[in-house]
């Protein structure tokens, strides 16, 4: 049972990265990987544009940071104008008009850079699944971030705290941008 990741396209996305529908064989790691993001398992989680890092703790405690390129100044003005006048509960349409503007928000998996401290030789290693579960879990909360991601910083809306993870952004980096 994986249901409580990706409920939403935004999560979707990120269960999709750790979880390819190309593999033949599911990964034995992703049991675990979806068990230590289900018991909060990843902390410190901090999102910027083009870049998450996290703190997986399992057989110690292990960085994870995971690097997505950032969209040009065009494709984050589409966007912007795009989700003007929602806040950070974006709904699955805004998601797929992106999509069928050929702008998905999720970036392709051959673009995505992940990187963890552990010795271990697997990649994408138990840390790095679990913090992909983790992050998938975070956009299905806050879909705004999935835009923030990629470079759409937002100062027009105030931030609806109900349901911020504790450590997920920095609020400064996040909102302290004076807007256009
Ligand atoms: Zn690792």
């Amino acid at each position: 049972m994986n249901s409580e990741f990706g409920t939403t396209a935004w999560g979707r996305d990120w269960q999709r990265l750790a979880e390819p529908t190309s593999l033949t064989r599911p990964d034995p790691a992703l049991p675990k990987a979806r068990s230590l993001a289900r018991r909060d398992h990843v902390t410190d989680v901090e999102l910027h544009p083009g870049e998450i890092t996290a703190v997986v703790h399992h057989s110690g405690s292990h960085r994870v940071r995971v690097d997505v390129p950032v969209w040009d100044g065009e494709h984050v003005e589409r966007a912007r104008e795009l989700v003007t006048g929602h806040g950070d509960d974006l709904p699955d349409t805004v998601h797929s008009t992106l999509v069928r503007a050929g702008q998905p928000p999720a970036p392709q998996p051959d673009v995505v850079t992940a990187s963890c401290d552990c010795t271990g030789r697997k990649r994408p290693c138990v840390h790095i699944l679990a913090a992909f579960f983790e992050i998938a879990r975070q956009l299905d909360h806050r879909p705004r971030l999935a835009l923030v991601l990629r470079g759409v910083e937002d100062s027009h809306s105030p931030p609806s705290t109900a349901r911020v993870p504790i450590g997920l952004l920095d609020p400064t980096d996040f909102y302290g941008e004076p807007g256009r």
